[in-house]
């Protein structure tokens, strides 16, 4: 797997007084190639253009949430990418609690214990566990100032 990052200028019109302003956006991009290739050259290569095609696409439909310096107030695009974090942080905990139930059955029954992925869910619990935490925290404090 190769990763790719990469930044652009976005420019904003608010929509709410019409004041323009830009930000600049990084995304990282990761990109895997599970082909056939002669060399891992070759494959390290499909990798990298992957990674490029990804970023190419998040960098152009993806937006960060920044608020308008003048007045607060936040595009459209920005509150819906806002309001998709809790959902996907919801899903990542319901998916870490799987993962850590399924090896803790498992185990139970086989008497192995696949520790890894255990490991791998409680840290997906935990990421989201924390993005939750912030956005709420966020969402309390930043709710008197924004309108
Ligand atoms: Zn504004």
């Amino acid at each position: 797997m190769i990763d790719a990052t990469g930044s652009v200028k976005k420019q904003v019109t608010c929509e709410s007084c019409s004041h323009q302003y830009e930000y600049e956006m990084t995304r990282t991009a990761i990109g895997s190639y599970s082909g056939f290739a002669l060399t891992r050259q070759k494959a390290d290569e499909e990798a990298a253009a992957d990674a490029a095609q990804k970023l190419k696409t998040m960098l152009e439909i993806e937006c960060d949430v920044v608020p308008c310096p003048k007045c607060g107030a936040l595009t459209r695009q920005m509150k819906a990418a806002k309001a998709a974090v809790v959902p996907a942080c919801f899903g990542g905990l319901a998916l870490g609690g799987l993962i850590v139930g399924g090896v803790y059955l498992f185990g139970w029954w086989s008497g192995r214990w696949f520790i890894i992925f255990g490991l791998m869910g409680a840290g997906l619990i935990l990421l989201s566990g924390s993005v939750l935490l912030v956005s709420f925290w966020g969402f309390i404090t930043g709710s008197g100032k924004s309108k």
